[in-house]
């Protein structure tokens, strides 16, 4: 399984598709991305192999937007199916997810949103995310991250967009490897340094419970307590 995002000032879809490749040894059963052109946050899924998920977007032609996350699923709460397949949403579509992990307590929170009226479309306990998202956001991305990490239990890497912050891409993790790059008019995340070596060879490895904000400009990185942290930047020098 695996996660890769974009954002700069290329298209997302080819990228995403391209690092998703380059994370396929890590096994999976099923693949999607969502791609945001600033209007409408454009998705495609597909249960199987990333061929089939490439042929469909005819290589991601038909996702348009220099925005985007992709997932490779590895499933451990509901079948392997497209509707099941990440990205996942909140209800309306305005907070898109990929997630690698497993919520332990996500029975628990599903049961407090649904009481408050949320309903849910798949089977995961990844969809409990972009909903308790949701719940919390207030229009700071940052914020409703930190109070849903504070509620979450288990293992995440995450690629988040918040539709009404075009220009952003965030991630976060624990317990599930996540590592950012910075390369010539973009950012770009992935669960392994494959992904991104073919635009950039310097990377910096996201510890537990850090969060990135990127945009194409820049990466900046961010305690629980929303506190700004230095990171250090690894150049890798060896080849894959
Ligand atoms: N637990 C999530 C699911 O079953 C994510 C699995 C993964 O790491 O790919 O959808």
């Amino acid at each position: 399984c695996g996660i890769v995002g974009y954002i700069g000032d290329q298209q997302a879809a080819p990228i995403l598709l391209d690092g998703l490749e380059k994370l396929e040894y890590r096994g999976y059963d099923s693949a999607g991305i969502a791609v945001y052109d600033g209007e409408e946050i454009h998705v495609m899924k597909a249960q199987g192999r990333l061929k089939v998920l490439n042929e469909l977007s005819h290589g991601g032609e038909m996702l348009p937007g220099t925005l985007g996350i992709g997932h490779t699923r590895w499933a451990t709460h509901g079948a392997p199916s497209d509707t099941n397949a990440h990205p996942h949403f909140n209800q309306d579509r305005t907070i898109a997810v990929v997630h690698n992990g497993i919520i332990e307590n996500y029975l628990k929170l599903k049961k407090k949103l649904e009481k408050k009226g949320y309903t849910f479309v798949s089977e995961t306990d990844t969809e409990i995310i972009a909903q308790l998202l949701d719940y919390y956001y207030d229009g700071n991305p940052l914020r409703a991250i930190t109070k849903v990490m504070h509620r979450m239990e288990g293992s995440y890497a995450l690629g988040i967009i918040f539709s009404d912050h075009p220009d952003e891409l965030y991630a976060v993790r624990k317990d599930s490897p996540l590592i950012v790059g910075h390369t010539k008019g973009g950012s770009i995340i992935a669960s392994d340094v494959p992904a991104v070596l073919k635009y950039t060879r310097d990377v910096v490895f996201i510890e537990n419970e850090e969060i990135v904000r990127m945009t194409a400009e820049q990466m900046e990185f961010f305690n629980v307590d929303e506190e700004p942290i230095d990171k250090e930047t690894v150049h890798i020098d060896w080849d894959v």
